[in-house]
């Protein structure tokens, strides 16, 4: 029987454990912490091996194949081992989607607005009645969605710690925000390499597959320029700077206005009217309308659904006004340029409290909007 050993038993590692414990392998999840209760005891309830606070070396080198949580960096020792004997590694994405049937998948990844633009599509789709589930970063396991439950379509926040876990996955719908440094301490301090981590989202995709991109990001539009990708997919840019039409359709934001068309579908949204604002949830926006329409979702449902979305928790959130003063919440920019969007579009003077690691980052585009 095939050996799986999955490594991290958080949401990512129980729900990939479940699902090769139902496909008949024999399963071994390792953590090297401590497994949350709530997993634990589901684990227990499949009858699936696992251990935590140790990773028993013999039992994980005996895997045929590893399923890997995206929080467990390339060098642990636990990886390097495994790749020092060519056990092939994936991630949890690229191991569930094997048994996803004929589902489909909406996949978003970027270095900022994955979230919001995951959350968003979501919403877009349930609000349409399709029979749709969440996954990826945020929400459920998608595996152990995969193992438990019948849907049509699942979509997916992918971070590029997924993304380099995943060789034959394709996305039926791919979305790439932006690429802006991130993570570099995790990527040999080398921008290139998280880059081509991103690019991963259109990897193997056909030309009855869409790829939603943001032209006006400059990272971009240089990989498909580069010809290093075969670009058979359907194109679907969106922009607020750079207008570029295509073919397939596209969307492109003009005084406050975007109409996204796709085909012959369209929908046109005056982000004046959306409850969440500033120049990044317009492209978060114009993402999801894109995103939808290429699902098949009607335009009235996905003009309906944007003007309802409110922000997602921790993002630009408004937490209360004392004395005239307005608190912000936007613990969930972490990296520099989602800073520089929430600066950028604060409309009162900003007191800004700020803190957290370096993730190896250059700050100089913060000084402008911070003097
Ligand atoms: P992620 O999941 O990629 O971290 P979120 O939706 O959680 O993205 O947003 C993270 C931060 O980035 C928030 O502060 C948010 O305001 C900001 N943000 C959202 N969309 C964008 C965008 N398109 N470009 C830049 N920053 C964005």
């Amino acid at each position: 029987m095939k050996k799986i050993v999955v490594l991290g038993g958080g949401i990512s590692g129980y729900g990939s454990a479940v699902l090769a414990k139902k496909k008949g392998f024999e399963v071994f999840l390792s953590d090297m912490g401590k497994v949350a209760d709530k997993y634990a005891a589901i684990l227990d309830e499949w009858g699936i091996e696992w251990e935590q606070g140790q990773h028993t070396m013999e039992r994980i080198l005996a895997a045929d194949e590893v399923i890997k949580s995206p929080g467990i960096p390339e060098k642990a020792a636990a990886v390097q081992a495994l790749r020092a004997q060519g056990t092939p590694i994936i991630s949890e994405m690229e191991f569930a989607a094997r048994y996803m049937g004929k589902a489909r998948t909406i996949c978003i990844t970027g270095s900022n607005g994955k979230t919001t633009t995951t959350s968003l599509i979501y919403k877009i789709m349930r609000d349409a009645g399709f029979n749709v589930a969440l996954g990826g970063n945020i929400g459920e396991s998608f595996a152990y969605q995969v193992a438990t439950g019948e849907f049509d379509w699942y979509v997916l926040e992918l971070s590029s710690f997924q993304l380099d876990g995943m060789y034959d996955f394709r996305a039926d719908v791919a979305v790439l925000m932006n690429i802006t440094p991130d993570h570099l301490d995790r990527y040999g301090y080398c921008f290139q390499n998280y880059v081509d981590s991103k690019m991963r989202i259109i990897q193997n995709q056909h030309s009855l597959n869409y790829f939603v991109y943001s032209a006006d990001d400059e990272v971009i539009e240089k990989e498909i320029a580069s010809g290093k990708y075969s670009m058979r997919m359907r194109q679907l840019p969106f922009a607020a700077k750079a207008a570029v039409a295509s073919g397939a359709g596209d969307a492109f934001l003009v005084d406050g206005e975007f109409t996204a068309r796709v085909g012959e579908k369209a929908v046109t949204i005056d982000t004046a009217k959306m409850k969440i604002k500033g120049l990044h949830n317009a492209y978060d926006a114009m993402a999801a309308a894109l995103a939808t329409l290429a699902a098949g979702v009607a335009p009235s449902v996905i003009e309906q659904s944007i003007y309802d979305f409110s922000p997602v928790a921790n993002r630009l959130e408004p937490a209360g006004e004392i004395g005239g003063v307005l608190y912000i919440n936007d613990s969930k920019a972490t990296n520099v340029d989602s800073a520089w969007y929430a600066l950028e579009c604060q409309t009162r003077p900003v007191v800004w409290i700020v803190g957290g690691t370096d993730k190896g980052n250059d700050y100089t585009s913060l000084i402008p909007l911070a003097q």
